[in-house]
């Protein structure tokens, strides 16, 4: 059985013709997740990672994904303004082929949280560390379809038949069933 429920979907907003590649949001990142927070920075253990081509102003601010145990048959090779960008240049994975996005003493995988914290943040620390304006925090609200598990349903069914009655339950439930 499905159920409707509401999301928070987070995104950031990324303008790369604003980005002047200054790597506050790598600095600020590495902090906040530094254990202690903010004992320690060190831009290689950041989510974020800014792709640096200072002498054709190409700045490209790039986000940690998700891992991958294999790399993919696939490569992607950009060209910006006539320059050639290194394979997977701007790739989130955290992959085997290469170190970005792992942290430098385990080689454990990195991955954007948007700053998962308790409690939370209005806005991203790399967000907030961007003075350009190139990462610009936006969130919307969205309906999901869940799946109810089956003893929620159990328990939901339990809890109405002991108020309406068993019959009163099951004929609820058919006739829902034949709108499906
Ligand atoms: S803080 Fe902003 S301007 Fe600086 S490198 Fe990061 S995205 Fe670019
Ligand atoms: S949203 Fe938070 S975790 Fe993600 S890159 Fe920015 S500072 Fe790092």
């Amino acid at each position: 059985m499905k159920a409707e429920k509401k999301k928070i979907v987070k995104t950031i907003k990324i303008d790369v013709d604003k980005c002047n590649g200054c790597q506050a949001c790598e600095v600020i990142c590495s902090a906040l997740h530094a254990t202690p927070k903010y004992s320690s920075n060190n831009p290689a253990r950041a989510r974020i990672r800014v792709i640096r081509d200072p002498l054709a102003d190409v700045y490209v601010p790039v986000y940690a994904g998700e891992y991958t145990a294999a790399e993919c048959a696939g490569r992607d090779k950009y060209t910006i303004d006539g320059k050639e960008y290194d394979e997977c240049a701007f790739c989130r994975a955290s992959c085997p082929s290469r170190d970005f996005f792992k942290e430098p003493d385990s080689g454990l995988p990195l991955k954007c949280d948007m700053c998962e914290s308790d409690p939370s943040l209005t806005e991203p620390m790399c967000v907030q560390w961007c003075l350009a304006d190139a990462l610009v925090y936006e969130e919307r609200e969205e309906d999901v379809e869940e799946d109810v598990p089956q003893e929620d349903i159990e328990l939901g069914l339990e809890a109405l038949a002991n108020a309406h009655g068993w019959q009163k339950v099951m004929d609820t439930v058919a006739r829902m069933s034949k709108k499906d």
